[in-house]
């Protein structure tokens, strides 16, 4: 039973964290979370993970963002008249 319900729980890892599951899965996830702190633990280290990668995504900015802040760098260090090191 506690088997059965921990693998479940930990099948429904990643679409939990991704917000795709219905409120009912999620409340059961919930309640088995709380009750078993394996289960939970797992679900905290894979949540600060993706809070990692999330926060790696934002550095992943698109090509043309890259070249209007690249040409707004260059404008600054033109109208200071000092090269930044
Ligand atoms: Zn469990």
């Amino acid at each position: 039973m506690q088997e059965n319900d921990c693998s479940a729980a930990l099948r429904q890892l990643y679409p939990y964290l991704d917000g795709e599951l219905t409120e009912g899965i999620r409340h059961k996830i919930l309640e088995h979370l709380d009750a078993c702190p394996p289960c939970g633990k797992a679900y905290d280290f894979e949540n600060e993970l993706k809070k990692v990668v999330g926060n790696r995504c934002i550095e992943t900015v698109p090509e043309g963002l890259k070249e209007r802040i690249a040409a707004s760098l260059d404008a600054a260090r033109g109208a200071s008249g000092q090269p930044q090191a």
